[in-house]
C-alpha cells in the first residue's frame, strides 16, 4: 500500500484509493470528527460527526457510519470507525493493517470515551503534543483542579468557563453538572449540546438571562479583553473567569484574556500518551502528522526503536 500526503491522507492499492480527513468534498473520504478544519460533506464519517456537520456546515451530507462496522470506502473492504476519545464522534480509522488516529486522546473525556491501542502494521500518528516538552497532567489531576477552584470561587460570585464550543465546552458542561450545577451557555454551545442529549449523553444546561451566583460555559472569544456575554456579566456581579486548554500546561494566556485562571484541560494526547500509545500498538512503522510531526519521529526511533517519518516529508 502506498501513504501520501495529497489533500488528505491518501492510502492507494491496486487501483484503490482512500481519502483520510480530507481537505475538501470527497465521496472516498473519511472525516475523523467534528472540528470545523476536519469536516467536510459527503465524506463517511460516524452519525455523530455526521448531525454536528450538519449544525456547523448548515446541511447534514455525508455517509453515516456506526463504530465498529465495517464498510467498502475507494475498494477498500472492511473499513472500520473506532472510538478515539477527541471529542463526542471522534473515531480512529482501521484499514487493513493500517491505523490512522485522526486527533485522538488516550485519557478520553467524559463525553466522548477514549483511544484504545490496536496492533497494527502501519501507524498514522497525530502529533499535536509531540515535542519532548509537551507533557500533560493526568486528566484526573486536572478535573479534581477545576472542581476545587470553582467551588471556592463560588463562594464569592458567578463562575464563568471558557471553552472551544464543540469538545471541550461538553466537557466542562459534564464536570459541572457532577458538581451539582446547571450551568448558562450561549445559542452557539447550546445548539451542539442539543446533539449530544439527541445521542442520549445526559448533558444538564440552560440558555437565557443568568440570576443569582450562576456558573456558565462561553466560547473562548467572550474572555478576550474586555470580556463581553455571560463573562462580561459575571465581572459585573464580581465573578470569576478561567480559560481551559491543554496549550494552558505551557503558555499563560492571562496577557490577552480576561481571566483569573487557566486549566490545562486537553483532548489530544500528551507527549506521554503519544509514547505510550505507540509502544502498544506495535508497528512496524509510524507515519506523523500535524504539530510536532519531525521532532515526535526523532523520540520514537531513539526511545522504540521503530521506523518512523512525518508524512508530509
Ligand atoms: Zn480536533
Amino acid at each position: 500500500m502506498n501513504i501520501c500526503y495529497e489533500r488528505g491522507i491518501m492510502l492507494v492499492e491496486n487501483g484503490k484509493k482512500l481519502l483520510l480527513d480530507p481537505s475538501h468534498q470527497s465521496e472516498i473520504g473519511i472525516v475523523t470528527h467534528g472540528h470545523l478544519d476536519h469536516l467536510v460533506k459527503d465524506a463517511y464519517m460516524t452519525p455523530h460527526t455526521l448531525d454536528i456537520l450538519g449544525v456547523r456546515l448548515g446541511e447534514r451530507r455525508g455517509k453515516p457510519v456506526p463504530y465498529g462496522e465495517a464498510v467498502n470506502v475507494g475498494g477498500f473492504e472492511g473499513v472500520k470507525l473506532i472510538p478515539a476519545g477527541h471529542v463526542f464522534g471522534s473515531a480512529m480509522v482501521r484499514v487493513n493493517g493500517v491505523l490512522y488516529t485522526g486527533d485522538f486522546n488516550t485519557m478520553g473525556g467524559k463525553t466522548c470515551g477514549r483511544a484504545e491501542p490496536q496492533d497494527c502494521e502501519t501507524l498514522i500518528l497525530e502529533t499535536t503534543y509531540g515535542k519532548r516538552e509537551y507533557r500533560l497532567p493526568s486528566k484526573d489531576m486536572v478535573e479534581k483542579d477545576i472542581r476545587t477552584w470553582t467551588e471556592m470561587q463560588m463562594e464569592e460570585g458567578p463562575v464563568v468557563f471558557g471553552a472551544y464550543e464543540f469538545g471541550k465546552a461538553q466537557e466542562i458542561i459534564a464536570i459541572l453538572n457532577s458538581m451539582g450545577q446547571t450551568p448558562y451557555v450561549p445559542e452557539k454551545i447550546a445548539n451542539i449540546c442539543q446533539i449530544y442529549t439527541d445521542h442520549g449523553v445526559d448533558l444538564r444546561y440552560r440558555t437565557g438571562e443568568p440570576e443569582g451566583d450562576f456558573t456558565a460555559v462561553v466560547t473562548p472569544a467572550a474572555l478576550k479583553k474586555p470580556a463581553s456575554g455571560l463573562a462580561a456579566e459575571a465581572r459585573d456581579e464580581n465573578g470569576y473567569l478561567a480559560y481551559l486548554s491543554g496549550w494552558c500546561a505551557f503558555y499563560p494566556f492571562f496577557r490577552t484574556m480576561d481571566i483569573d485562571a487557566q486549566f490545562p484541560l486537553s483532548d489530544h494526547a500528551g507527549f506521554d500518551e503519544l509514547l505510550d500509545f505507540v509502544h502498544k500498538c506495535d508497528p512496524e512503522q509510524v507515519l506523523t502528522v500535524h504539530g510536532s510531526a519531525k521532532e515526535f519521529c526523532v523520540s520514537v526511533e531513539k526511545e522504540l526503536g521503530i521506523e518512523a517519518r512525518p508524512l508530509k516529508g
